[in-house]
């Protein structure tokens, strides 16, 4: 098969085409959630935009293995390793054990991503299960003389790298005041940036899970937990590692460090990095208290699924806003699009020709480092050119396998869904509206409005034309 997808390397700073190790087969790593807490729909925006690289990989014709972890232990409150550990903080603000917030948020992490139709990765290992592995793995840093015992903890000795800072062209110092956001300095370090492998007691005397090893009984740093758990399931090469961008530095330049230095040959040869949702305040984070998830969208009225098209509307390298009134269009706008293609008739023969065309126009989209938007613009086109509904329905299904929106399924009534009589009339009163103002008869137009939302529709003029919902009637 040919490579033919075009992808930008945090590595090598630039779009490249995507070449794996092995001709047609992908081996692919996550970093997965610190299950301390719900993931916000920031969070979610990264494991939502890797789905859909996961999924472009498989839609243009690579066998993806796809391996994430589950950060159930080691990653404290500061990237940098300082601060409580954030799983035992969990469990002091809901009074349970570390393993019963493991467990309660492990599993509404996976119901999140159900409901955005994010795939399930095909191996989930959390990091409490590999203890064995990442002793091993710090055994032979240790020999090789890229580790040092200090304090009763053991240290990735950084000055022992040719190069530690091959994710970013930044300066030592502007690197570290993002990630100290405490004044904890650990006088074990020799060098600023070296970090922990392993913790003992000595530390925190009150970690709750705790495991032998040969420096005494202590657990395992953030870092060491993705090396070994990849290299467990993927082997010594990996083709792309993912993340958000806040992981360049440290997480991924450590991860890096250690699993080369282990190795002794190159690790990673793609890294893929989503950029924040913020929200006008900022970066979303779990840190800041209150935070938006899934739910609180739900209980707003948004069907997950228009946080979707919400976030393949815009690039995954740029930084994205979170804001309702966009939220309000999108919803309008995927409502619109899923009654349409689920009345789409799936009788009538397919035109191969125009399948084919449109299904090369959106993997060109999408193999161009990832332009869901583009994507999207595709579908649109489809759906106004002269092919058969049959033709439609099909490529629909088709791109639906990559964007995951569910498009053939008709919209539940409880989501506000109206049926096909409705639909059909407010289409109608639209575009008599639009008649209505064309002609300046502005009486007229404003009377179509109020008997619309007499109805219950209320309509909305937008940049791409008029959208319309239902709204409640009291
Ligand atoms: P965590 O559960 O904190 O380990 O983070 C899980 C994933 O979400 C990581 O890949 C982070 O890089 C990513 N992430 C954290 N905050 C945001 C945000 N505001 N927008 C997008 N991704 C984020
Ligand atoms: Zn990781």
């Amino acid at each position: 098969m040919e490579d033919k997808l075009q992808i930008y390397n945090t590595l090598t700073r630039r779009v490249e085409k995507f070449v794996p190790n092995e001709p047609g087969k992908v081996a692919m790593y996550t970093c997965g959630p610190t299950v301390y807490h719900f993931a916000h729909i920031g969070n979610l925006r990264s494991y939502l935009m890797e789905d859909i690289l996961e999924k472009t990989l498989r839609y243009i014709g690579y066998d993806v293995k796809r391996v994430m972890n589950i950060t159930d232990v080691g990653h404290l409150s500061s990237d940098a390793d300082t601060g409580e550990d954030k799983m035992i903080a969990g469990a002091k603000r809901e009074h349970k054990t570390v393993m019963e917030i493991a467990k309660f948020y492990t599993d509404a992490f996976f119901e999140d991503c159900r409901k955005l139709n994010i795939k399930t990765p095909d191996v989930v290992e959390p990091a409490t299960n590999c203890i064995d592995e990442f002793i091993h793995m710090i055994e032979v840093l240790l020999e090789k003389g890229y580790a040092y015992r200090a304090g009763e903890n053991v240290y990735f000795d950084t000055s022992k790298l040719k190069e530690y800072y091959v994710l970013t062209n930044h300066s030592e110092e502007s690197l570290l005041e993002g990630v100290r956001d405490d004044v904890d300095v650990d006088l074990n370090k020799k060098n600023k940036n070296d970090f922990v492998l392993w913790f003992t007691k000595s530390k925190f005397e009150d970690q709750a899970l705790k495991w032998d090893s040969p420096w005494g009984v202590g657990y395992p740093g953030w870092h060491i937990e993705c090396s070994c758990i990849s290299m467990k399931h993927l082997g010594e090469y990996m083709d792309i590692h993912c993340g958000g961008v806040d992981n360049i530095f440290p997480h991924h330049t450590n991860e890096i460090a250690q699993s080369e230095s282990y190795l002794g040959h190159k690790w990673c040869n793609y890294w893929f990095h989503v950029h924040h949702l913020n929200d006008k305040s900022g970066k979303m984070s779990k840190s800041k208290g209150a935070f938006l998830t899934v739910s609180v969208l739900e209980e707003n009225g948004y069907d997950p699924l228009v946080y979707r098209l919400f976030c393949e509307q815009s690039h995954y390298r740029k930084p994205l806003e979170f804001s309702y009134e966009v939220m309000d269009q999108v919803k309008s706008a995927y409502e619109k699009l899923r009654r349409r293609i689920s009345g789409l008739s799936a009788e009538g023969e397919v035109d191969a020709e125009a399948f084919a065309r449109y299904r090369g126009e959106f993997e060109d989209a999408l193999c161009s480092d990832l332009n869901t938007a583009s994507a999207i613009t595709v579908l649109y086109d489809m759906l106004k050119a002269d092919i058969s509904e049959a033709t439609k329905r099909a490529l629909a299904a088709s791109f639906d396998e990559v964007l995951g929106l569910s498009l053939t399924e008709p919209l539940p009534e409880t989501a506000g869904g109206a049926d096909d009589e409705l639909t059909a009339w407010v289409e109608e009163m639209i575009t008599k509206r639009a008649e209505a103002k064309k002609a300046k008869d502005f009486a007229t137009a404003d009377a179509i409005r109020a008997e619309l939302l007499a109805r219950g529709v209320q309509i909305k003029d937008t940049r791409e034309g008029v959208v319309w919902e239902l709204v409640s009637q009291n």
